[in-house]
């Protein structure tokens, strides 16, 4: 299958989008374009950071994926002789609902520091103001989502969707165009870092010593250990799918000397894996060594939203039915070893 001229330039610019780690994280966000009745949309589990290293495009035939959609059906059909073992984003049918030529979705981080919150609404009017935009609850990726999204563009249509306790999505008729807009509600969306406490690496190695446990790669992971209102925020509940798909609901807490060991023993004889990710108050954050580059990159994530989170802000947590929904999704599982294996 031929794929249109239009496609290099969305590899380029995904590419870009994709190595800004404030506005996608892994394996998070996607792209598309439409040509005809294909619509060549990023893969599930595949990142756009990859975009010009290797082949994370596939074509869907849009007219079936649509009527697929309307009759509640979440599979998404590929073109014909698509020649590709890979599946299509499990968000592919918000990039087949919206009009534009160009759909890029992302996941950033200022978009995500205000769409967690609940007292947020007149901040949205305000800055968004003159922009075709939509505001949407949180609603479970795929055919819940798109659901939502499909009712709200058909009352009015917009260029901009800040999906709450998500992300948003942009289109437009150029990659340039779309590119632009993203930038464009970031910048309208900016918020003020709070800088963190330094992290104590050698406590750190030493709580970890003889563990499975290590110290993340970025050192921005640490502060959602240090800073103690991010810790708040951090400990309270799940802001984001991905941060649930990839680290589990919230962040768990190592208690004030309490032993690593004692706790992965804890687990253990609970039948659980430990966590993922955990936070030492005031000293740092912890990984699983076999933590994979996912999770990695979803622990800066989410020390970049939490230290853009004011004191004051009104927090909109994932409920436990969220998580649930999240964490028992086949079409997530696929994603994550996908990830694992790249
Ligand atoms: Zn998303």
């Amino acid at each position: 299958m031929r794929p249109p001229e239009t496609l290099n330039e969305l590899r380029r610019m995904s590419a870009r989008i994709g190595s800004n780690i404030l506005l996608v994280q892994g394996a998070g966000g996607n792209s598309s374009v439409k040509d005809g009745d294909v619509l060549w949309v990023k893969a599930s589990g595949t990142w756009l950071a990859d975009a010009e290293d290797r082949e994370i495009f596939v074509p869907v035939a849009l007219s079936a994926a649509r009527a697929a959609l309307a009759q509640g059906d979440e599979r998404v059909p590929l073109a014909p002789n698509a020649g590709t073992t890979l599946r299509a984003s499990i968000e592919t049918s918000l990039h087949a609902l919206m009009p534009h030529r160009i759909v890029l979705h992302v996941h950033s981080v200022n978009t995500i520091a205000w769409a967690v919150r609940t007292d947020a609404r007149d901040e949205f009017a305000r800055r968004l103001d003159g922009l075709a935009w939509h505001y949407l609850d949180y609603h479970h990726p795929g055919l819940p989502l798109a659901r939502a999204v499909g009712a709200a563009i058909a009352q009015e249509a917009a260029d901009v969707l800040v999906l709450g306790n998500h992300g948003l999505v942009v289109g437009a008729e150029t990659c340039d165009a779309a590119e632009a807009l993203v930038a464009e509600v970031e910048q309208r969306l900016a918020l003020e870092q709070r800088g963190a406490p330094a992290a104590d690496h050698d406590a750190l190695r030493a709580i970890c010593a003889g563990t499975t446990y290590r110290l993340p790669q970025d050192p921005r992971g640490h502060d959602i250990a240090t800073d103690r209102y991010s810790r708040a925020i951090a400990t309270s509940g799940s802001l984001y799918p991905d941060h649930v798909v990839f680290l589990g609901p919230g962040l768990p807490v190592l208690e004030h000397r309490e032993s690593l060991h004692v706790m992965i023993a804890r687990s253990t004889a609970n039948g659980l894996a430990p966590p993922v990710a955990l936070l030492v108050p005031g000293i740092g954050s912890l990984l699983r060594e076999d933590a994979s580059d996912g999770a990695e990159v979803m622990l800066s994530c989410l020390a970049l939203v939490t230290c853009r989170l004011p004191l004051t802000a009104r927090v909109n947590y994932l409920t436990a039915e969220n998580e649930h929904a999240l964490l028992n999704w086949n079409a997530e599982r696929y994603r994550q070893q996908l990830t694992a294996d790249r």
